[in-house]
């Protein structure tokens, strides 16, 4: 199911789930990130697109 992976919010390195960092919702800019640091999904509320990091 490809809608189902758009949603998933995994590290793709480690598979762990996202955390969200709730004090950033205060701002409109949604962040979720690896509790490693493998990667960082950022939601821009303005661009209305997400921007995804990883670490390498
Ligand atoms: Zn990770």
């Amino acid at each position: 199911m490809t809608i189902i992976s758009l949603f998933k919010d995994t590290c793709p390195t480690c598979k762990q789930t996202l955390k969200h960092d709730k004090s950033e919702a205060l701002i409109g800019r949604i962040v979720k990130h690896c509790p490693e640091g493998h990667y960082e999904k950022e939601y821009h509320p303005a661009l209305e697109t997400f921007v995804e990091t990883i670490q390498h």
